[in-house]
């Protein structure tokens, strides 16, 4: 009787493969780039289209294929970097499953370039889901072409699961970057939409992450160095002090491999217990080589994850190698015996001014005054108006403490680089009482009770507003600097700035010039300060790589958002009395004066009947 089982036909096969190996455009460029570097290439040359959905090419001047070679490179388990299973435990190369070209030809149209040094001609073959439409003998340089287009074409489910752009370009240069530094004498070159987004000469490791990561990098790196029998280390690591939010500067290279462990993240961040503020991320950047039977880089189709053998040794001999470098250069505390311990100023204070505090005495106050007197003081907060008449005032005692720290601290806030002026210092007539209670919230007394408003979420929504308005009318006020401002950002954040650009211009930014990896900006909106620009713009790419929007009015909404949560003046802020009523009038002048941008309560309304019910 024969049975239900069937063997499937290879061009199945090699779709459901495809699943595994090909998720987007950067697996592709992950391949490609990668068997140009197992066919030792000098120089590797990617273009891509569309973020690789319409088009990927990896150019070559490695060893090239031989006739027989070429055609059986797209054939599922061809590979010519194993013989035996044994030689799974020496892995020199970065391929070896044999299934990555089988897998992209089956998903897309590929047309392969090859010609080896020492033939007179090459071979052109191109294949479309598998099959083969053409191959013939062609005139070409050494080393190969791979030209991937139409990604995707025969299964529509996962072209559209595919992410924006700016997403799967992310990914892309991601990937790129990975091998980019785990070789840095070869050199590699990126092109995007006919635009160079790097060119990175074959250089050493130190100057191959500075060319990744912009300028400015090599002031932050530490040197790392360690040898034994287990475990050789290289890198560098970032000094703390130049840790970020995110973890974009992240690398572990095992044996020239780009792998992820957050095992061996966790001994480096235990390296750096008590040099980071917040939540802070170190960046690194370390190559470490173990011997290639000690590590099983099989357990993951796309080859990221490894196992080691002995990861507890791997864990403690990383951890004190990076802790001994910080040390070394003197970015960590060092035990030192000729030091008083108690001078030492607690991290969070370091930076900041010291102030003389100042000790304000009222000589008005006189306890026994009554109660007009009394009432003057007690202006700061609503439940001081409790205050009875005829009381002994033991209590305006503390009424009027509380006023003198309240000016006190006053002062420093306003010794702070200020920003931006919440609003233009026109006087307003105010009719109404209007105080800042606990510099939270503004409440304010109206004929039918009390308005308590939440002033960080209100001015988030007058903010948001300015900026939606601006960024679609394009019609922002810049402010226009007198020293142009030079802010430095990585290339893949750069690929994001460029692509936000109008909308940035739209709500008050100029930019004098977009480079490689700087910007010079010489116009801010007016309602940003030049001291926190940086900060800004770096957090808010930050928070659009994570999730950008598709369509742009959403781009221009999310930008809004975070701008507006960005500028808005914190709770804890004190406000003067013309701020608060320009506060407040901007806020009913808002479209929606109800909700913040993010959809929380901005004030509530206290009527005289809640009150009474009260009492
Ligand atoms: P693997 O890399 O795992 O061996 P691939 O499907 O990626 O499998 O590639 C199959 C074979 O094709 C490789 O083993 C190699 O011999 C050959 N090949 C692929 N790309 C290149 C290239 N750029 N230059 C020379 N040979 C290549
Ligand atoms: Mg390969």
């Amino acid at each position: 009787m024969s049975g239900i089982i069937q063997l499937l036909p290879d061009h199945v096969a090699n779709q459901i493969a495809a699943g595994e190996v090909v998720q987007r455009p950067a697996s592709v460029v992950k391949e490609l780039v990668e068997n140009a570097v197992d066919a030792k290439a000098t120089e590797i040359k990617l273009i891509v289209k569309d973020a690789g959905k319409t088009l990927i090419q990896v150019i070559d001047n490695g060893l090239g294929m031989n006739v027989t070679d070429a055609r059986l490179c797209f054939e599922r388990h061809a590979t010519s970097k194993i013989r035996h299973a044994e030689d799974l435990f020496a892995l020199h190369t970065k391929g070896f499953r044999g299934e990555a070209l089988a897998s992209i030809a089956a998903v897309a149209h590929v047309e392969l370039k090859t010609k080896q040094d020492q033939e007179e001609l090459g071979i052109h073959i191109i294949i479309e889901g598998s099959k083969l439409v053409t191959q013939e003998v062609a005139v070409l340089p050494k080393g190969t072409s791979f030209l991937v287009k139409n990604l995707f074409f025969n299964i529509p489910a996962r072209r559209n699961f595919l992410k924006s752009d700016n997403v799967e370009l992310k990914h892309i240069i991601d990937e790129f970057e990975r091998v980019a530094l785990a070789h840095p004498n070869i050199s590699f070159t990126m092109i995007s939409n006919g635009s160079e987004v790097f060119n990175l000469p074959s250089s050493n490791y130190r100057q191959r992450i500075v060319n990744i990561f912009g300028g400015k990098t090599n002031e932050k790196l530490v040197p790392v160095a360690e040898e034994t029998e287990i475990l050789k280390i290289s890198g560098f690591v970032g000094k703390p002090e130049f840790a970020k939010k995110n973890r974009s500067e992240q690398f572990f290279l095992v044996n020239n491999r780009f792998i992820r462990s957050p095992f061996l993240h966790h001994a480096i961040m235990n390296a750096y217990d008590g040099l980071l503020r917040d939540n802070n991320q170190p960046s690194y950047f370390l190559y470490l080589e173990v011997p290639p039977h000690t590590i099983d880089i099989n357990i993951h189709p796309t080859k990221t994850e490894v196992k080691f053998d002995d990861e507890q040794a791997l864990y403690a001999i990383l951890r004190s190698t990076v802790k001994h470098s910080l040390g070394m250069f003197n970015v960590a505390p060092v035990l030192d015996f000729e030091r008083d311990a108690t001078l030492d100023v607690p991290y969070d204070y370091k930076d900041k001014t010291m102030s003389t505090p100042l000790i304000q005495v009222d000589s008005t106050f006189n306890p026994f005054a009554t109660e007009t007197e009394t009432k003057k003081y007690s202006g700061s907060s609503v439940s001081y108006a409790k205050s009875t008449p005829a009381q002994p005032h033991w209590e305006s005692l503390y009424t009027d403490l509380k006023q003198d720290t309240f000016e006190v601290s006053t002062t420093n806030f306003e010794n702070e680089v200020v920003a931006s002026k919440l609003f233009d210092e026109t006087i307003v007539e105010s009719q109404t009482l209007m105080y800042q209670f606990n510099r939270k919230y503004i409440i304010k007394s109206m004929k039918s009770g009390l308005l308590v408003i939440h002033q960080n979420r209100a001015h988030q929504r007058i903010l948001y507003e300015q900026f939606l308005t601006n960024i679609t009318v394009h019609q922002a006020s810049s402010q226009q600097l007198l020293f142009p401002l030079e802010i430095q950002f990585s290339r893949d954040e750069m690929m994001y700035l460029k692509e936000i650009q109008p909308n940035l211009e739209g709500i008050g930014f100029a930019f004098e010039k977009m480079g490689l990896d700087e910007v010079v900006i010489s116009g801010l909106p007016s309602q940003i300060a030049d001291t926190e620009v940086t900060q800004i713009l770096h957090d808010l790419i930050y928070n659009l790589q994570e999730s950008l929007p598709e369509d742009s009015f959403s781009l221009c909404d999310s930008i809004s958002k975070f701008m507006a949560k960005s500028v808005a003046v914190k709770s804890g802020k004190y406000l003067n009395t013309i701020e608060l009523e320009n506060l407040v009038n901007g806020l009913f002048a808002c479209k929606d004066p109800n909700v913040s941008p993010f959809n929380k309560q901005i004030f509530i309304t206290l009527t005289t009947e809640d009150l009474d019910k009260r009492f």
